[in-house]
Protein backbone atom coordinates (compact mmCIF):
# COMPACT_ATOMS: atom_id res chain seq x y z
CA UNK A 1 0.00 0.00 0.00
CA UNK A 2 1.05 3.38 -0.90
CA UNK A 3 2.23 4.92 2.41
CA UNK A 4 1.76 8.97 1.63
CA UNK A 5 -0.10 10.38 -1.45
CA UNK A 6 0.11 14.32 -1.56
CA UNK A 7 -2.13 15.16 -4.49
CA UNK A 8 -2.34 18.93 -5.55
CA UNK A 9 -1.62 20.13 -1.90
CA UNK A 10 -1.82 24.28 -1.11
CA UNK A 11 -0.90 25.05 2.40
CA UNK A 12 -1.72 29.18 2.99
CA UNK A 13 -0.96 30.50 6.49
CA UNK A 14 -3.08 34.07 6.15
CA UNK A 15 -1.03 35.83 3.71
CA UNK A 16 1.76 33.14 3.24
CA UNK A 17 1.31 30.06 0.51
CA UNK A 18 3.38 27.86 2.02
CA UNK A 19 2.73 24.75 -0.18
CA UNK A 20 1.09 25.04 -3.59
CA UNK A 21 0.25 22.37 -6.27
CA UNK A 22 2.34 19.81 -4.61
CA UNK A 23 2.23 16.33 -5.77
CA UNK A 24 4.52 13.47 -4.37
CA UNK A 25 4.08 9.73 -3.28
CA UNK A 26 6.01 7.55 -1.03
CA UNK A 27 6.14 3.48 -1.36
CA UNK A 28 6.88 1.19 1.40
CA UNK A 29 10.92 -0.02 1.33
CA UNK A 30 11.65 3.52 -0.41
CA UNK A 31 13.74 6.88 1.09
CA UNK A 32 12.75 10.22 -0.50
CA UNK A 33 14.67 13.02 0.37
CA UNK A 34 13.28 16.00 0.71
CA UNK A 35 15.31 18.82 -0.11
CA UNK A 36 14.49 22.85 -0.24
CA UNK A 37 16.15 26.62 1.28
CA UNK A 38 14.64 28.05 4.40
CA UNK A 39 10.86 28.15 4.25
CA UNK A 40 10.35 26.28 0.93
CA UNK A 41 8.04 24.24 3.00
CA UNK A 42 9.77 20.82 4.45
CA UNK A 43 8.31 21.30 7.97
CA UNK A 44 4.53 21.90 6.46
CA UNK A 45 4.85 18.92 4.34
CA UNK A 46 5.95 16.84 7.55
CA UNK A 47 3.21 18.71 9.86
CA UNK A 48 0.51 17.75 7.21
CA UNK A 49 2.00 14.19 7.13
CA UNK A 50 1.75 14.14 10.55
CA UNK A 51 -1.75 15.37 10.83
CA UNK A 52 -0.85 18.77 12.84
CA UNK A 53 -1.08 20.59 10.02
CA UNK A 54 -4.52 20.52 7.26
CA UNK A 55 -3.95 21.23 3.58
CA UNK A 56 -5.90 24.45 2.11
CA UNK A 57 -6.51 22.68 -0.55
CA UNK A 58 -5.57 18.98 -2.25
CA UNK A 59 -5.53 15.26 -0.84
CA UNK A 60 -3.10 14.13 1.97
CA UNK A 61 -3.41 10.37 2.59
CA UNK A 62 -1.28 8.56 5.16
CA UNK A 63 -1.74 4.80 4.85
CA UNK A 64 -4.75 5.79 2.59
CA UNK A 65 -6.16 8.09 5.47
CA UNK A 66 -6.80 12.00 6.08
CA UNK A 67 -3.94 11.91 9.29
CA UNK A 68 -6.04 15.44 10.64
CA UNK A 69 -8.82 12.83 11.38
CA UNK A 70 -9.94 11.74 14.37
CA UNK A 71 -9.54 7.85 14.14
CA UNK A 72 -6.28 7.98 12.26
CA UNK A 73 -4.51 7.70 16.21
CA UNK A 74 -4.51 4.31 15.94
CA UNK A 75 -2.31 4.61 12.56
CA UNK A 76 -0.41 7.04 13.80
CA UNK A 77 1.24 4.68 16.07
CA UNK A 78 2.73 3.04 13.00
CA UNK A 79 4.84 6.89 12.28
CA UNK A 80 7.81 7.33 13.89
CA UNK A 81 9.12 11.17 13.94
CA UNK A 82 12.27 12.27 14.54
CA UNK A 83 11.90 16.18 15.16
CA UNK A 84 15.23 18.63 13.84
CA UNK A 85 15.68 19.73 17.45
CA UNK A 86 15.49 16.34 19.61
CA UNK A 87 15.69 17.08 23.36
CA UNK A 88 14.96 15.10 26.42
CA UNK A 89 14.16 15.92 29.82
CA UNK A 90 18.31 15.96 30.78
CA UNK A 91 18.46 14.37 34.70
CA UNK A 92 16.49 10.91 33.13
CA UNK A 93 18.73 8.22 32.06
CA UNK A 94 18.58 7.19 28.39
CA UNK A 95 17.01 4.25 29.37
CA UNK A 96 14.48 6.38 31.55
CA UNK A 97 13.51 8.55 28.76
CA UNK A 98 13.14 5.14 26.46
CA UNK A 99 10.47 3.55 28.76
CA UNK A 100 8.70 6.47 29.23
CA UNK A 101 8.00 6.66 25.70
CA UNK A 102 7.35 3.39 25.25
CA UNK A 103 4.87 3.83 28.27
CA UNK A 104 3.17 6.81 25.92
CA UNK A 105 3.09 4.45 23.24
CA UNK A 106 1.94 1.25 24.58
CA UNK A 107 4.45 -0.18 23.42
CA UNK A 108 6.81 -3.35 25.95
CA UNK A 109 9.60 -1.60 27.71
CA UNK A 110 11.61 -5.13 26.67
CA UNK A 111 11.66 -3.39 23.42
CA UNK A 112 13.04 -0.46 24.15
CA UNK A 113 16.11 -2.32 25.68
CA UNK A 114 16.22 -4.28 22.58
CA UNK A 115 16.38 -0.79 20.94
CA UNK A 116 18.99 0.85 22.79
CA UNK A 117 21.55 -2.05 22.08
CA UNK A 118 20.81 -1.60 18.37
CA UNK A 119 21.61 2.33 18.21
CA UNK A 120 25.08 1.21 20.18
CA UNK A 121 23.38 3.35 23.34
CA UNK A 122 23.97 -0.26 25.84
CA UNK A 123 27.17 1.35 27.38
CA UNK A 124 25.17 4.90 28.18
CA UNK A 125 21.33 3.30 29.32
CA UNK A 126 22.18 4.32 32.95
CA UNK A 127 23.77 7.76 32.57
CA UNK A 128 21.90 11.30 32.61
CA UNK A 129 21.08 12.44 28.77
CA UNK A 130 22.78 15.67 30.20
CA UNK A 131 25.93 13.85 29.85
CA UNK A 132 25.26 12.54 26.11
CA UNK A 133 26.92 13.91 23.28
CA UNK A 134 25.36 14.76 20.24
CA UNK A 135 25.54 11.96 18.71
CA UNK A 136 24.02 9.49 21.64
CA UNK A 137 21.23 11.81 21.99
CA UNK A 138 19.99 11.55 18.17
CA UNK A 139 20.47 7.86 18.12
CA UNK A 140 18.22 8.38 21.35
CA UNK A 141 16.08 10.44 19.48
CA UNK A 142 16.28 7.82 16.89
CA UNK A 143 15.46 5.11 19.39
CA UNK A 144 12.15 6.72 20.51
CA UNK A 145 11.35 7.20 17.07
CA UNK A 146 12.07 3.82 16.40
CA UNK A 147 9.71 2.11 19.38
CA UNK A 148 6.18 1.26 18.23
CA UNK A 149 8.11 -0.28 14.98
CA UNK A 150 7.49 2.28 12.58
CA UNK A 151 6.33 1.58 8.80
CA UNK A 152 6.81 5.33 8.15
CA UNK A 153 9.93 7.64 9.54
CA UNK A 154 9.94 11.02 9.61
CA UNK A 155 13.60 12.71 9.89
CA UNK A 156 14.06 16.17 10.39
CA UNK A 157 17.57 17.53 9.82
CA UNK A 158 18.69 13.86 11.26
CA UNK A 159 22.80 14.31 11.11
CA UNK A 160 22.80 17.70 11.88
CA UNK A 161 26.04 18.60 14.53
CA UNK A 162 26.65 14.45 13.60
CA UNK A 163 30.41 14.01 12.95
CA UNK A 164 30.90 11.63 9.95
CA UNK A 165 31.31 8.68 11.52
CA UNK A 166 28.52 9.22 13.46
CA UNK A 167 26.09 10.09 10.29
CA UNK A 168 27.39 7.27 8.52
CA UNK A 169 26.03 4.92 11.06
CA UNK A 170 22.74 6.91 11.01
CA UNK A 171 22.33 6.30 7.58
CA UNK A 172 23.54 2.59 8.13
CA UNK A 173 20.35 2.68 10.59
CA UNK A 174 18.34 4.05 8.00
CA UNK A 175 19.22 1.81 4.90
CA UNK A 176 18.70 -0.93 7.48
CA UNK A 177 15.11 0.27 8.13
CA UNK A 178 14.60 1.07 4.52
CA UNK A 179 15.31 -2.86 3.69
CA UNK A 180 13.27 -4.02 6.05
CA UNK A 181 10.00 -2.18 4.46
CA UNK A 182 9.83 0.68 6.40
CA UNK A 183 9.04 4.05 4.11
CA UNK A 184 11.62 7.08 5.14
CA UNK A 185 11.36 10.65 4.02
CA UNK A 186 14.34 12.42 5.14
CA UNK A 187 14.39 16.10 5.18
CA UNK A 188 18.58 17.86 4.93
CA UNK A 189 20.10 21.11 4.36
CA UNK A 190 23.37 18.63 4.34
CA UNK A 191 23.10 17.54 0.87
CA UNK A 192 26.86 15.71 0.51
CA UNK A 193 27.02 12.23 1.48
CA UNK A 194 23.01 11.52 1.43
CA UNK A 195 22.74 10.62 -2.00
CA UNK A 196 23.36 6.98 -1.60
CA UNK A 197 20.80 6.71 1.16
CA UNK A 198 17.79 8.21 -0.84
CA UNK A 199 15.72 6.62 -3.45
CA UNK A 200 14.20 9.40 -5.24
CA UNK A 201 14.91 13.28 -4.66
CA UNK A 202 11.79 15.85 -3.98
CA UNK A 203 13.21 19.17 -4.49
CA UNK A 204 11.16 22.36 -3.19
CA UNK A 205 11.62 25.70 -4.42
CA UNK A 206 9.20 28.63 -2.38
CA UNK A 207 6.51 25.86 -1.42
CA UNK A 208 6.65 24.30 -5.18
CA UNK A 209 7.89 21.35 -6.66
CA UNK A 210 11.00 21.91 -8.57
CA UNK A 211 11.95 18.40 -9.04
CA UNK A 212 10.79 14.72 -7.93
CA UNK A 213 12.85 11.51 -9.19
CA UNK A 214 15.79 9.49 -9.12
CA UNK A 215 18.98 10.53 -8.86
CA UNK A 216 19.54 9.45 -12.66
CA UNK A 217 16.29 10.87 -13.61
CA UNK A 218 17.07 14.00 -12.10
CA UNK A 219 20.90 13.75 -14.30
CA UNK A 220 18.94 13.04 -17.61
CA UNK A 221 16.41 16.06 -16.37
CA UNK A 222 18.90 18.52 -15.42
CA UNK A 223 21.36 17.36 -18.60
CA UNK A 224 23.89 19.18 -16.23
CA UNK A 225 28.10 18.61 -17.86
CA UNK A 226 30.00 15.42 -15.89
CA UNK A 227 33.49 16.61 -14.90
CA UNK A 228 36.68 14.28 -16.80
CA UNK A 229 39.88 14.07 -14.59
CA UNK A 230 43.01 12.48 -15.98
CA UNK A 231 46.28 12.02 -14.40
CA UNK A 232 49.79 11.30 -16.14
CA UNK A 233 53.09 11.31 -15.34
CA UNK A 234 53.48 12.98 -18.97
CA UNK A 235 54.35 16.66 -18.97
CA UNK A 236 51.12 18.74 -19.20
CA UNK A 237 51.96 20.06 -22.77
CA UNK A 238 51.92 17.06 -23.99
CA UNK A 239 49.43 15.32 -22.15
CA UNK A 240 47.00 18.56 -23.61
CA UNK A 241 48.32 17.46 -26.84
CA UNK A 242 47.62 13.81 -26.58
CA UNK A 243 44.14 14.78 -25.34
CA UNK A 244 43.34 16.92 -28.40
CA UNK A 245 44.53 14.23 -30.87
CA UNK A 246 41.99 12.16 -28.75
CA UNK A 247 39.21 14.77 -30.15
CA UNK A 248 39.21 16.20 -26.35
CA UNK A 249 37.60 19.90 -26.03
CA UNK A 250 41.43 20.74 -24.79
CA UNK A 251 40.04 24.44 -25.19
CA UNK A 252 38.16 24.18 -21.61
CA UNK A 253 40.74 22.27 -20.02
CA UNK A 254 42.08 23.62 -16.44
CA UNK A 255 45.80 22.20 -14.96
CA UNK A 256 45.02 21.21 -11.10
CA UNK A 257 48.47 20.49 -11.09
CA UNK A 258 51.75 19.62 -13.15
CA UNK A 259 50.49 15.99 -14.13
CA UNK A 260 46.30 16.16 -14.11
CA UNK A 261 44.02 17.76 -16.47
CA UNK A 262 40.12 18.63 -15.52
CA UNK A 263 37.44 19.72 -18.39
CA UNK A 264 33.64 19.17 -18.42
CA UNK A 265 31.80 17.30 -21.17
CA UNK A 266 28.29 16.77 -21.96
CA UNK A 267 26.96 13.50 -20.54
CA UNK A 268 26.27 12.00 -23.64
CA UNK A 269 29.78 11.77 -24.29
CA UNK A 270 30.72 9.59 -21.12
CA UNK A 271 31.31 6.00 -23.16
CA UNK A 272 32.76 7.65 -26.15
CA UNK A 273 35.17 9.75 -24.55
CA UNK A 274 35.71 6.39 -22.07
CA UNK A 275 36.81 4.11 -24.62
CA UNK A 276 39.41 6.70 -26.23
CA UNK A 277 41.05 7.20 -22.73
CA UNK A 278 41.18 3.73 -22.01
CA UNK A 279 43.39 3.16 -25.09
CA UNK A 280 46.17 5.68 -23.95
CA UNK A 281 48.93 3.89 -22.19
CA UNK A 282 50.41 7.27 -20.97
CA UNK A 283 46.94 7.83 -18.64
CA UNK A 284 47.91 6.75 -15.05
CA UNK A 285 44.36 7.72 -13.65
CA UNK A 286 40.87 8.31 -15.55
CA UNK A 287 38.01 10.21 -12.79
CA UNK A 288 34.62 10.94 -14.44
CA UNK A 289 32.44 12.78 -11.79
CA UNK A 290 28.42 12.86 -12.55
CA UNK A 291 27.08 15.90 -11.17
CA UNK A 292 26.65 15.45 -7.33
CA UNK A 293 22.84 15.88 -5.45
CA UNK A 294 24.45 19.37 -4.47
CA UNK A 295 24.88 20.69 -7.81
CA UNK A 296 21.30 19.01 -9.08
CA UNK A 297 20.09 20.66 -6.17
CA UNK A 298 21.36 24.30 -7.47
CA UNK A 299 20.22 23.58 -10.78
CA UNK A 300 16.56 22.68 -10.00
CA UNK A 301 15.84 25.56 -7.55
CA UNK A 302 17.70 28.27 -9.50
CA UNK A 303 16.13 27.38 -12.42
CA UNK A 304 12.13 28.92 -12.86
CA UNK A 305 10.35 25.88 -13.72
CA UNK A 306 8.56 23.39 -11.83
CA UNK A 307 7.34 19.67 -11.98
CA UNK A 308 3.85 19.79 -13.41
CA UNK A 309 1.63 17.16 -12.03
P1 LIG B 1 13.53 25.60 7.18
O1 LIG B 1 14.51 24.90 6.32
O2 LIG B 1 13.97 26.99 7.51
O3 LIG B 1 13.07 24.83 8.37
P2 LIG B 1 11.10 24.89 5.72
O4 LIG B 1 11.40 24.46 4.32
O5 LIG B 1 10.86 23.83 6.72
O6 LIG B 1 12.22 25.89 6.22
P3 LIG B 1 8.46 25.83 6.42
O7 LIG B 1 8.69 25.90 7.90
O8 LIG B 1 7.60 24.74 5.91
O9 LIG B 1 9.84 25.86 5.61
O10 LIG B 1 7.81 27.24 6.00
C1 LIG B 1 7.33 27.51 4.70
C2 LIG B 1 6.75 28.93 4.71
O11 LIG B 1 5.56 28.94 5.47
C3 LIG B 1 7.67 29.98 5.29
O12 LIG B 1 7.51 31.17 4.57
C4 LIG B 1 7.15 30.12 6.71
O13 LIG B 1 7.40 31.42 7.22
C5 LIG B 1 5.67 29.91 6.51
N1 LIG B 1 5.02 29.34 7.71
C6 LIG B 1 5.24 28.12 8.23
N2 LIG B 1 4.45 27.91 9.31
C7 LIG B 1 3.73 29.04 9.47
C8 LIG B 1 2.73 29.47 10.40
N3 LIG B 1 2.31 28.68 11.38
N4 LIG B 1 2.21 30.70 10.24
C9 LIG B 1 2.61 31.53 9.24
N5 LIG B 1 3.55 31.18 8.32
C10 LIG B 1 4.10 29.96 8.43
Amino acid sequence: MTLIRLHQVQKRFANVEALQALSLTLEPGEVLGLFGHNGAGKTTTMKLILGLEKPTQGIVEVFGQSPWQRHFSTLRHQIGFLPESVSFYPQLTGREVLHYFARLKKVDTRQADGLLERIGLTHAVNRKVKTYSKGMRQRLGLAQALLSQPKLLLLDEPTVGLDPIATQEFYGMVDELRDQGCGVILCSHVLPGVEKHINRAAILGQGRLRALGSLAELRAQANLPMTIRVTSALARSTLQQQLADLEMSTETMRPINGHTLEWESSPGNKMRILRRLAQQPELDDINIQEPSLESLYRHFVEQPTEVRS
